[in-house]
């Protein structure tokens, strides 16, 4: 029986006509020697997809599908974001393949890792996180901030795995699990975890973008980074009611200031009461913001709709005799 693994890359694309030459090149080179290998077999395929690109990107990737047969394509009717394309593209493949792994056009993600996170699969592993090594090639300021957000996410009890983007192999039935998750603000990298099952990471050392520019400015990365932990986190909410406790302790201590300096007849009239309310009002209005957003956290959570649970093995012996 042949044992080698069908394999799908999936590779989201957004104005990529500059890098598709080069990345489909350097992927068909890797799936032949793969191929040699015996790791992959012949049904494996390259997936772009074309997120609704302005530029020759579709076009370029049309004419791959139909010059190799390795090369596969997906269009997306408009721009729909990385993680969305993402996403699409691997529940596309995800009945065609037994694993599949997820990679930038750039490739500033070294592919050399893809058979090493291939044989973990075949070990065994529904999950293999790829994780940078270090960051000399990104400028101070994105490794700083990045640095910055993964330590934030942590701190609200967001389970991530550091250093760690999109590029990751899944198996089918761990694919499976992540479409179990109907929610639509993705957040791919904070998602997989939840959907558990054994995994591992192999690491790896990032180049720099070898054509063209960032899709990812500023403004979409803080922009990311917030989705991140407003969609996986209610620890800012809690954090207006601790709030909100502390002002309230504070303005016990006030009154007593205020009503000692009154007594001792420092204060001009109206200056305590004044002095009593403004901060009792503060305490109380913020936890009653807190106690709101409780509410508010338990909705959100109710509106993801996320699995309570995914079952990997139900063993039962009963019918057996
Ligand atoms: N991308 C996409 N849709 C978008 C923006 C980006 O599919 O709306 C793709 C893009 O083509 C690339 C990947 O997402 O394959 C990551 O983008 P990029 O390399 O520009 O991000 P960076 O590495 O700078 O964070
Ligand atoms: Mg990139």
């Amino acid at each position: 029986m042949d044992k080698s693994v069908n394999l799908y890359v999936v590779v989201p694309c957004y104005n990529e006509e500059a890098v598709l030459p080069e990345t489909s090149k350097r992927m068909l080179e890797l799936f032949s020697t793969m191929k040699n290998d015996g790791l992959i077999n012949d049904k494996s395929r390259i997936v772009f997809v074309d997120d609704g690109s302005k530029d020759k990107t579709w076009s370029i990737i049309d004419s791959l599908a139909k010059e190799h047969k390795e090369i596969a394509g997906v269009k997306l009717a408009r721009n729909a974001g990385h993680q969305n394309a993402l996403l699409g593209g691997l529940m596309t493949v995800k009945n065609d393949c037994d694993c599949a792994v997820s990679i930038d056009a750039d490739l500033q993600d070294d592919i050399n890792v893809i058979p090493d996170m291939v044989k973990h699969y075949i070990d065994g592993y529904d999950v293999v996180y790829g994780v940078r090594n270090k960051r000399d090639t990104d400028t101070f300021f994105k490794r700083s901030t990045a640095v910055g957000f993964y330590k934030l996410m942590q701190a609200m009890g967001v389970n991530i795995v550091f250093n760690h983007a999109d590029y990751r192999l899944m198996s089918r039935r761990a694919l499976e699990g992540l479409a179990e998750f109907p929610e639509r603000n993705l957040f791919l990298r904070g998602m997989v975890p939840l959907v558990g099952y054994r995994s591992t990471s192999v690491c790896y050392d990032r180049n720099e973008r070898f054509a063209g520019e960032s899709k990812y400015p500023l403004k979409k990365m803080l922009s990311f980074a917030f989705d991140g932990i407003t969609s996986f986190s209610i620890s800012p909410i809690r954090i207006i009611s601790t709030f909100g406790a502390i002002v309230c302790v504070i303005s016990v201590a006030m009154a007593i200031y205020a009503l000692v300096e009154k007594l001792l007849g420092n204060t001009d009239s109206g200056w305590a009461s004044l002095m009593m309310s403004i901060w009792f009002i503060g305490g109380v209005q913020l936890l009653s913001v807190g106690l709101i957003g409780e509410y508010i956290g338990k909705l959100y959570k109710e509106v993801k709709r996320r699995p309570r649970y995914i079952i990997e093995t139900y063993v039962n012996e009963k019918d057996n005799n």
